[in-house]
């Protein structure tokens, strides 16, 4: 890994050394666009190796090939993780590795233990302001990620319960009766791993998550998350609460109390586990960019802010219109796009990129229907 020492000006500062940061990254160099720097506040794949030791990638990797297939799970054009790996489903620790050996092999120029703090813009200048120093940047990638800022509201006595981004092991837990609050992916995974511990779990979500029939996985939960809940032990120790919106947890001596909306009240010995998403980094930098109704960062066809031209989001948290970019096979589609306006802006020809429609991903725009079809 080269590591920049400077402060700028860079081309590009990319914030977040994960997934989405190194895709950009590479996407970068494909488009001749060197002068950037990588800024990431622990090391490169922090949030994957905190990913509890026994949750898998649901995405199935298979090896990238020469007919224009990229495995599902790779950052760019020319790995595969299926290949690296040998594994179908990456644990995040194995995953980090991973992306540890693109960072190296690629040299990209990613900067550790660098938190950023805060970004402004004077003129035609981003101010990027670190714990240490602020660096000057013409362009900024955000790609931060959301596991880091894990959602931390929505009822009174949130705070009673355990995030499940911060356990460790599910193996680890004490306690034979869990509440798991939220069913989609995060859920049933730790309903999934406790149940094989011999552990009663009851999952409430205020949806019907389970019975979506949607075919899209950032919406339905994904086969192999439906497939491990045909499982004996899944099928004999979870029961699964529909339609169950919490309305608040409260602590009783040593026990906890859930009571739902409708008036409902689970008792259970253990803290409740959260599994009820993140709220993102973007919140960081929003003061940068218009808001959609539904709270993220509305973007242009560049996936750049609409008020501060320059500033660029990459990774789970991009949205356009009602599609959802929150896996690595579709959020990677935009890597290129963004390479290519900074490119340009630059002056610079970008040549390199025109690989990428090979291998199915966009360089101008979002190509796709945008209507209710199997693939949006
Ligand atoms: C349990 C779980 C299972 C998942 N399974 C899958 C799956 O099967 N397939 C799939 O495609 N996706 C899956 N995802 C989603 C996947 O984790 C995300 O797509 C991915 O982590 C997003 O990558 P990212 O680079 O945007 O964010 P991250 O991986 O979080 O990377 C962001 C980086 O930015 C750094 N950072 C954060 N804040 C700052 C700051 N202020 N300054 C500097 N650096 C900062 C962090 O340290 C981190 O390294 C899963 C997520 C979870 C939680």
């Amino acid at each position: 890994m080269t590591s920049s020492s400077g402060t700028g000006p860079y081309d590009v500062v990319v914030i977040g050394g994960g997934a989405a940061g190194l895709g950009a990254s590479i996407a970068l160099l494909h488009a001749g666009v060197e002068n950037h720097v990588i800024l990431e506040r622990k090391t490169v794949g922090a949030s994957f190796d905190a990913w509890p030791a026994e949750t898998r990638f649901i995405t199935p990797s298979f090896p990238t090939n020469s007919i224009g297939m990229i495995d599902l799970n790779s950052i760019g054009i020319g790995f595969s993780p299926a290949f690296s790996l040998q594994v179908e489903h990456p644990s995040g620790e194995e995953f980090a590795a991973h992306l540890r050996g693109i960072a190296e092999f690629m040299e990209l120029p990613v900067r550790d233990h660098t938190n950023v703090k805060r970004v402004t813009k004077s003129g035609d200048v981003f101010h990027v302001e670190t714990d240490g120093e602020t660096l000057e940047a013409r362009h900024v990638i955000w790609a931060a990620g959301e596991f880091q800022y894990p959602k931390l509201d929505g009822f009174p006595g949130i705070e009673l319960c355990r995030h499940t981004a911060t356990v460790a092991s599910y193996d680890a837990l004490d306690g034979d009766d869990f509440v798991v609050i939220g069913g989609y992916e995060s859920g049933v995974d730790a309903a999934y791993h406790l149940a094989w511990n011999e552990k009663r779990v009851r999952v409430l979500d205020s949806e019907d998550p389970w019975g979506s029939e949607s075919s899209d996985p950032s919406i339905a939960l994904s086969t192999y998350s439906l497939e491990r809940m045909r499982e004996e032990p899944f099928e004999e120790k979870v029961e699964l609460l529909a339609n169950t919106r919490v309305a608040a947890v409260t602590q009783k001596g040593d026990a906890f109390e859930v009571e739902t909306a409708d008036g409902r009240r689970f008792q259970t010995p253990v803290a409740p586990l959260f599994a009820g998403g993140f709220d993102g980094s973007h919140k960081l930098v929003r003061d940068l960019f218009e808001l959609r109704e539904d709270g993220f960062l509305l973007l242009n066809e560049h996936d750049e802010s609409t008020v501060t031209p320059g500033i660029f989001l990459c990774g789970p948290a991009v949205r356009h219109d009602n599609h959802v970019f929150c896996f690595i096979y579709k959020y990677r589609q935009r890597f290129a796009v963004v390479a290519k306006a900074i490119a340009t802006s630059l002056g610079l020809p970008a040549e390199g990129l025109e690989q990428y429609r090979q291998w199915g991903m966009y360089l101008d725009d979002l190509s796709c229907c945008g209507e209710e079809c199997a693939a949006c």
